[in-house]
Formats: structure tokens, sequence, C-alpha cells
């Protein structure tokens, strides 16, 4: 394989820190939020709160099939009801609506053909089949994508070809060998290996869904968002959002990684814990305080 097309060093990368606060919640309707989710969602309300400043809702409906019209219904209810409120978002509008993600296809087009014209991404139609059998890395607890080995970076010259992403998976070629640093102002000082930690990852997905990493760099740009608030599971995420920010020249956010909550079993708290979503919690009499009050302090 030879090099990579662009070099991810020459970008003088700049940051969000002169701008006035912008935070945001951007849950998936996939399910009832639960209790993880209220102390992550306070946390962002109270760091907004705290600046005096914006917080957007935005609705992450971009999976058809697993998005639920009534779950984005209850979710605004549940956080409302917890007290937390917003000034942008898909029931009050504002600036740069649309706020939901699934409205918003016209933007991740542009930044797929962005990254296309770069040379950093690549089209792969390797099956889930070929991904198994190969002789990657067991996927560790908590992040969501399996390390790809790179099979297919033989087409990134092939990509210019490509006029739309349709039909294959598209991947982000990562520097190998790189390190991404960042500060998080929760965790503290964080460092991936680009070829180690994560392999190269999908940005367009081969149903023809923009893939999350892709859809969340694109909006938190153009909705101009200073700091992103959010659980630690996707701190290597935002080890793979660092590499697609600088990739396409846009200004880097903060960001605050708040601690995941477990269940007795020491499990993390997934949408599939109905006994702990704010909705049954509600239903059992409980009032926001005493939710608020199990979120354990790790606000601020
Ligand atoms: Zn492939």
């Amino acid at each position: 394989m030879g090099a990579p097309l662009y070099n991810p060093f020459m970008r003088a990368v700049s940051t969000t820190q002169h701008l006035p606060y912008r935070g945001r919640l951007a849950p998936s309707p996939t399910g009832l939020l639960h209790i993880g989710h209220a102390c992550t969602f306070w946390t962002a309300f109270q760091r907004a709160q705290a600046n005096r400043r914006t917080l957007v809702f935005r609705n992450e409906d971009l999976d058809p099939q697993r998005s639920k019209l009534e779950f984005a219904r209850a979710m605004m209810e549940d956080l409302r009801w917890l007290g937390i409120r917003w000034q942008e978002g898909p029931d009050v509008g504002g600036p740069f609506a649309p706020y939901a993600q699934s409205a918003r296809r016209d933007l991740y087009l542009d930044t797929w053909r962005k990254l296309r014209d770069a040379g950093c991404i690549y089209p792969c139609n390797c099956s889930r089949k070929d991904l198994a059998n190969s002789a990657a890395a067991p996927n560790e607890e908590g992040d969501d994508e399996p390390f790809y080995p790179g099979r297919c970076r033989e087409k990134l010259g092939a990509a210019k070809s490509h006029d739309t992403p349709q039909d294959v998976n598209w991947r982000f070629l990562v520097p190998d060998g790189e390190t991404t640093e960042f500060d998080d102002l929760r965790q503290g000082r964080q460092h991936f290996v680009a070829g180690r930690d994560f392999g190269d990852f999908v940005i367009w997905r081969r149903d023809d869904v923009p893939a999350y990493q892709l859809a969340v760099v694109a909006d938190d740009a153009a909705m101009r968002i200073t700091e992103v608030v959010r659980g630690a599971d996707l701190l290597k995420s935002t080890a793979r959002q660092l590499l697609l920010i600088r990739a396409l020249g846009l200004p880097v956010p903060a960001y605050y990684h708040c601690e995941l909550m477990r269940d007795e079993q020491g499990v993390r708290l997934a949408k599939r814990h109905d006994a702990l979503s704010l909705r049954a919690l509600r239903e059992q009499g409980r009032t926001p305080g005493d939710v608020l009050g199990l979120c354990g302090g790790q606000f601020f």
C-alpha cells in the first residue's frame, strides 16, 4: 500500500474556545432514556446554565430501522419532566434547523463529498462474514465498532469515481501509528493510537445511512457547538471524530465525558434496562429530585 493521499499534519486546527458557549443534548430515539442518560443530560444542562448560554436539542434519528417516533416524543417529555430546558430543538426551532438528523441528509452528503475529494475515504465491500473471519483484535466492551484491518485500502484511488456513497460501506483511512490526544474536561488527558486502538471506521453505511461519526462531526460544526457533553463510552469515538474534524478543517470543540452508570451487577446501563428508565421511575412515583440524587454527585 502506498502513502496516504492526504497529510493530516498539514492542516492547522482551530478551536471553538473563543466562541459563546453552545452545548447540546443529542439522544437517539431507539428506546427509553434511563437514569444514566438523565445524569449525563443534566450535566450538559448545568454546564450550559453555568455559562448562561444556549443548549441545543438534536434528535439523532438517523437509523430508520431503530428510530421510533414514540421514543423521540418520550425522550423530550422525560427530559422536560426532569427539569431540563433547551433553547433550540425540533419542538422550538432555531437558527440551525432542522434539529432532527433524518432531515439533514444534504449536509451529510456534502461532508461525504469533501472527504472523498480530500482522498481520505474509500469504499469497502467486505461482508460481515469477511470481517468475522479476519484476524482482527476482539472488540472491547463499550466500543461500538469492531476493528477493521484495512483490507479495502487499495480502493482509495477508486473513491473519486463514485458520485454517490450508496451500495457500499465507506471507511475513513486512519493515520496508522499516530496518537490522537485531547484534554477531556472530566476524564483528563486522553490518547488513542490510530491503527491500534481503532481501525478505519465507517463513515457511511452500505444501506445508505450516514454513520454516527460523520453525522455528529458535521452537525456539531454546523450548529456551532462549542462543548460536547456525553457518556464516557464515546471517548474512543472522540479520537475518531478528531481525525474527521481535522480532515475537514473544522474547529475542535471542548469535550466533557461523564462517568457511565452501572447496575448492581456492574453492567453498564443500556436502553434495555427498562426498570431504570425515567418512565418507569416516574410511574413508581419517584420525583426528579430522587432521580438526580441517584446520579451520585458526578456533576462538575
Ligand atoms: Zn473492506
